[in-house]
């Protein structure tokens, strides 16, 4: 058995861990669940969002299942989730988007990887305020150091892109590539204009690909590559991006893909990987066995496939594309008409695609 931690989460996050959980269990994977607590609900008992229990269990099993958790607005209460990917430098975020038939969209023939940098670029958190004292001393010396002029008025963010970052996540791409079958990798950057963060991105990301002639290495600047992936998406494999830019076009390619509900993802570091849905709590449905499971599901897919266990992460999978192409069992969002009185519950969709995986094996 190996053992992975099962985080629940708030708002909807329990009842889509209970039926991930079940269909995971379905496929016969040998997981022995840790079931641990993380966000509001714990907060009131535990006096803090992240229990050190939860921690010590991440730790421990190294291997992650987390449902959404919310960060109310206002309080002093951090991001748990930003919180994880800091504490474990959860480095690479990785988000597939594959069109599954009957899902609503544009596109029907999509099957690319996002690998986003998740540490530095302009997410690295340093940030001056305008008109603070340290500001004005980081502005008085940039002004003493260039020849383009920075006004006293103006907050600053600064975009650290080092060699390290670099070649550990465009390394982490060509594995990914390697492992999964994948032919091609393509490293996006506005490297002709940021000529010492992206353009030594670049350098770094050519670099990496001479270690990895077996796969396809290809370079594309950040606006090209977005009109790229709405005119011809079927083209793109594996696409590894700073954070920045591996944020924005994450959504876009989610959005390719049919939305939120159709979108996992996973966190992963050194040592640790943690699973979870690109999308939040949706408190406004908490305890109503009502939101789509599928996202949280096919992150399950991505935790089989990082534990190796192939036959059933391509069960969940296939079970999961065949309940959706019928498009009977599925939730609300799923329906042509979002008032459909033959949508079914969290619970029934994850039903359905049990008996997918029993039928199947
Ligand atoms: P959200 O993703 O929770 O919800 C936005 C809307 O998307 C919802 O109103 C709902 O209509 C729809 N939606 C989301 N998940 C769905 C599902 N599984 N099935 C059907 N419809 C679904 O985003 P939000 O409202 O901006 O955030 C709510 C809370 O979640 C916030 O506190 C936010 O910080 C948190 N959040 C957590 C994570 C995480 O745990 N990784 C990620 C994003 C947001």
């Amino acid at each position: 058995m190996t053992n992975v931690t099962l985080i629940t989460g708030d708002g909807i996050g329990p009842e889509i861990a209970d039926a991930t959980r079940r269909c995971i269990d379905a496929t016969g994977a040998a997981i022995a669940w840790d079931v641990q607590l993380a966000g509001v609900d714990v907060m009131e008992t535990a006096g803090t969002p992240l229990p050190e229990a939860t921690l010590e269990s991440v730790k421990k099993n190294g291997v992650a299942l987390k449902a959404p958790i919310t960060t109310p607005v206002g309080t002093g209460f951090r991001s748990v989730n930003v919180h994880l990917r800091q504490m474990f430098n959860l480095y690479a975020c990785v988000r597939p988007c594959k069109s599954y038939v009957g899902v609503r969209s544009k596109y029907d023939n999509i099957d690319l990887v996002i690998v986003r940098e998740n540490t530095e670029d302009l997410y690295a958190g340093i940030e001056y305020e305008k008109g603070s004292r340290e500001t004005l001393e980081l502005i008085d010396w940039l002004n003493a150091h260039s020849s383009r002029k920075i006004g006293p008025d103006a907050g600053i963010s600064i975009k650290p892109i080092t060699v390290a970052g670099t070649e550990r996540i465009v390394s982490y791409a060509f594995e990914y590539a390697r492992k999964m079958g994948r032919s091609k990798v393509t490293s996006v950057h506005k490297a002709n204009i940021m000529k010492y963060t992206d353009g030594l991105w670049l350098e770094i990301s050519r670099e990496v690909a001479k270690r990895y002639t077996d796969i396809e290495f290809e370079d594309r600047i950040v606006d090209n590559m977005c009109m790229q992936l709405v005119q011809k998406p079927e083209l793109y494999d594996v696409i590894v991006l700073p954070n920045l830019y591996g944020d924005i076009l994450s959504d876009l390619c989610a959005g390719l893909v049919g939305g939120l509900g159709m979108a996992p993802g996973a966190n992963v570091g050194e040592k640790e990987a943690i699973f979870e849905a690109t999308h939040g709590s949706a408190p406004k449905y908490k305890g109503l066995n009502k939101v789509n499971p599928v996202a949280l599901i096919l992150s399950g897919v991505l935790l089989l496939r990082h534990l190796g266990m192939m036959k059933e992460a391509e069960r969940l999978d296939s079970a999961v594309a065949a309940v959706i192409a019928e498009g009977k069992s599925v939730t609300y969002d799923m329906k042509p008409d979002r008032d459909d009185p033959t949508a079914v519950g969290t619970q029934e969709m994850a039903d359905a695609i049990i008996a997918k995986i029993k039928a199947g094996r």
